[in-house]
């Protein structure tokens, strides 16, 4: 169906990024709740027609590891865009990334250990099929893997979003980056200084995938809190320092798993690789309950004094 500002009820939002925010709204004729994004930009308007027509591959972006898509529309320089609402929101938010290590409270035996390992296994296996599916069915890479797109709601589903699907989209997007967390791989960032756009491929979204992972494991972001503040510091880290590693209490097939996804990139496996690898083989017959992870994740998150993530449950 076609979606339009008329028939949508604004709740409230769910979050900002860098270049907009996501709005959780109600589509009246649906009768379905909806998590909208707004991106504004300065483009004229057969740009931003352009954009709507390439967001329309999204309609055909249809795998379990992958967030539905609605419709897309613009308002004077505005694109918006609705897809499935995700109610445990992104994983960022429920692991407690995205603060520096010392502010991170812990209650698990091992201090750095804040997922368990049948949990991060089966979060990354999602990760990884998903990107593949973008690969091999929409012959599209993700571009932006990084914590806060990956979202998962109370059932347990975990789902990507935010892939380029649009390079008119990517092209207005990108002189704007300005994060101060870097997902980036070495030699993307490299390329970027170099103003060569495209000198990157797939396995550069494998070293995203390995860099949210260990944010994940450990809760922050894995590289030095001092280069937090200062971008140059953390580009230079990621380029020239060692790669990051898991924290010491996962096995050492999750140890091998992650280093691979951070090594040179002619090195790293693709995702049909990845999925034989003994660590997510290991998912495939393992019973795991995320539906109570992600309730006690919710709860642990709420007792750190963040706000709900739904303004309709608030
Ligand atoms: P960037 O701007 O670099 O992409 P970002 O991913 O954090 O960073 P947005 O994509 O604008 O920024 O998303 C803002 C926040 O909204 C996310 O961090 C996420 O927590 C939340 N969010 C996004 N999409 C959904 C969704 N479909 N369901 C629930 N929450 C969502
Ligand atoms: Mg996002």
């Amino acid at each position: 169906f076609q979606i339009n500002m008329d028939e949508i009820e604004i709740i409230g939002e769910l979050g900002k990024g860098n270049y907009g925010s996501v709005q959780q709204v109600f589509h009246r004729p649906s009768q379905i709740y909806m998590a909208m994004k707004e991106i504004r930009l300065e483009l004229d308007e057969s740009k931003l027609n352009g954009i709507i027509m390439e967001l329309d591959i999204l309609h055909r972006a249809v795998a379990p590891e992958i967030v539905e898509f609605y419709g897309g529309f613009t308002i004077e320089s505005c694109v918006y865009y609705c897809m499935e609402y995700m109610d445990a929101g992104s994983l960022d938010k429920l692991t407690g990334g995205g603060v520096p290590a010392k502010d991170v409270t812990e209650d698990t035996e091992d201090a750095e250990i804040r997922v368990p390992e049948p949990v991060l296994r089966r979060i990354t296996a999602a990760i990884v099929r998903g990107l593949g599916f973008l690969k091999d069915e929409l012959q599209i890479m993700h571009r932006d893997v990084k914590p806060t797109n990956v979202l998962i709601n109370k059932k347990g589903e975990i789902k990507l979003c935010d892939f380029g699907v649009s390079g008119q989209l990517e092209k207005s997007l990108a002189k704007t980056n300005i994060g101060c967390q870097s997902y980036m791989a070495p030699e993307r960032i490299k390329g970027e200084s170099q103003n060569q756009l495209s000198t990157y491929t797939v396995s550069s979204d494998v070293w995203s995938v390995g860099l949210s992972i260990i944010e994940l494991a450990k809760g922050c972001y894995p590289y030095p809190p001092e280069t937090f503040a200062n971008v140059f510091a953390q580009l230079q880290a990621i380029v020239y320092g060692p790669a990051p590693t898991l924290p010491k209490g996962y096995s050492a097939d999750a140890h091998d798993f992650v280093a691979n996804l951070l090594k040179d990139p002619n090195a790293r496996p693709t995702y049909a690789e990845l999925l034989k690898h003994p660590f997510l083989l290991a998912d495939k017959d393992a019973e795991v309950d995320m539906v109570e992870w992600v309730a006690q994740s919710l709860e642990r998150r709420a007792a750190r004094g963040v706000k709900t993530l739904s303004p309709v449950e608030a």
